[in-house]
């Protein structure tokens, strides 16, 4: 008998939860129990998830920005359909792949000259995994600087560059020669680029853990003693990239040229997983440097038909439709919403953000009271606040948001960047009323906190 995939989820729909925790992840299943996000989603389309209820659940997460496009776009679906019916011949491995050089061409048109290769990956983080090794080799130098709050993935490579101890925590060593400088901080990249032995600068332009970035001045004298010092620098725009910031990369916000450009996220469509690092022929012949090193990095799904055919559509779309704009208006409006709340609200204190990638940090308020909830909220867990926003938002007004990392009074939104007036005012109204809530003390808002914690004391 054939599988029929319909009929096996069908089959099993509702069971998600225990099957997962039993078999992939309990702890996460936990989480999402606790916090009530443990949903019995059964379909997608465009910024809108549905329940088995047929309730409609704004997606403001876009599957940390995987879903640009929105969920389910039908180009996209029938180009897909189109690659597997016209049963071309996908990764033969010795061969050159017509439509992995197609989609380079395209990539590499949207980028500053230099700009002409590319390696495909699978994944953001492999394709940091890979300016890594490139850095290395072309400059023959070892030690990479990265700043605070960095995210540049889960790998090892990756990992060693995160700006934070949460991830790194109890995983022993990790690549010996990476250096953190605080973000932003001009003096102590120029100190550490003087020594000449930095193989490269990497950033996300702007950061997605807090939503962070720095003045446009940092960007451009960074490039500059980059260039001074041999060091390359290297844009991590796997969440910023494509559109997301209201420009097709956040780097032109600052109007620099980086050495190499790592995306990944949205260029998959919402379907198919690819990475790509854009980088130059100067850098490809130090790394390739003969025909026997020919393949001395290289995956093996890498250039597949099915990523290539997701992305190419991808690009198309987004240009046609315009969705840097999109980003760009539909973020306004949201960031002016917000910044009008935050004269109304004491404990909203900061919101920032470019395009459609925004953060919403919350500040410890003045009055009394409502300081009393939040000194008792945060000695019980300095992520705890957060949550009483991001809670509220999904039980009561179905609008999945995220925080915007450990420990932190930040929220971020990361929406498909096809959303419009409807959804931005659903969000707006919802986020008001639940900051209001949070604006009285005590209350319900703050007894989703403390039974949070209770919650988490309980599975320790
Ligand atoms: N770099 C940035 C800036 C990211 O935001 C992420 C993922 O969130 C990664 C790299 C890692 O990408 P992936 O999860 O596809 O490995």
């Amino acid at each position: 008998m054939t599988l029929s995939l319909k009929q096996l989820l069908t089959d099993h729909q509702g069971s998600q939860h225990d099957l997962y925790a039993d078999q992939i992840n309990p702890q996460l299943v936990r989480v999402l129990r606790t916090i009530g996000f443990d949903k019995n989603y059964v379909r997608g389309h465009g910024a809108l998830l549905y329940d088995a209820d047929n309730n409609d659940y704004l997606d403001l997460l876009s599957g940390y920005g995987v879903f640009a496009l929105g969920r389910s776009h039908p180009e996209i679906r029938q180009v897909l359909h189109e690659a597997l019916d016209i049963d071309y011949p996908n990764m033969i491995q010795m061969d050159a792949p017509l439509i992995a050089g197609l989609l380079a061409k395209k990539l590499t048109r949207l980028m500053p000259d230099p700009i002409d290769t590319v390696f495909f990956t699978n994944s953001g983080a492999e394709a940091n995994e890979a300016a890594i090794k490139f850095a290395k080799k072309s400059t023959g130098r070892n030690r990479i600087v990265y700043w605070d709050h960095a995210f540049h993935g889960l790998t090892n490579g990756a990992l060693s560059l995160n700006g934070g101890t949460d991830f790194k925590r109890d995983f022993g060593p990790l690549l010996p020669e990476c250096t953190m400088i605080p973000m932003g901080d001009i003096d102590a990249l120029k100190k550490e680029l003087e020594t000449s032995d930095v193989a490269a600068f990497i950033c996300e332009p702007i950061q997605g853990k807090g939503v962070y970035y720095a003045e446009t001045q940092f960007y451009q004298e960074a490039q500059r003693l980059c260039r001074k010092y041999g060091t390359l620098l290297i844009c991590d725009e796997v969440q910023s990239g494509l559109c997301r910031t209201g420009k097709m990369f956040a780097y032109e916000h600052f109007g620099i040229e980086p050495d190499m450009i790592c995306i990944a996220k949205a260029l998959s469509g919402g379907f198919i997983p690819i990475g790509a690092l854009c980088y130059s022929k100067k850098i490809y012949h130090k790394v390739y440097k003969n025909m026997e090193e020919c393949v001395v990095h290289s995956n093996t799904f890498g250039r597949n038909i099915m990523a290539c055919a997701a992305g190419l559509a991808t690009l198309e779309i987004m240009e046609r439709d315009r969705l840097a704009d999109n980003a760009r208006i539909m973020g306004q409006k949201i960031m002016d919403g917000l910044t009008s709340l935050v004269d109304k609200y004491e404990m909203l204190s900061d919101i920032r953000g470019k395009g459609l990638m925004i953060g919403i940090e919350f500040c410890e308020p003045k009055s009394l009271r409502l300081k009393t909830g939040w000194k008792l909220i945060h000695a019980l867990n300095a992520g705890l606040f957060s949550q009483m926003i991001i809670i509220p938002l999904m039980t009561d007004h179905r609008i999945l948001t995220q925080v915007a990392g450990h420990n932190m009074d930040i929220i971020k939104l990361l929406p498909p960047l096809i959303i419009d007036d409807t959804h931005v005012n659903r969000f707006l109204n919802a986020f008001e009323d639940v900051v209001k809530q949070c604006h009285r003390f005590p209350g319900t808002a703050w007894q989703v906190g403390k039974d949070l914690a209770k919650a988490a004391i309980k599975n320790r």
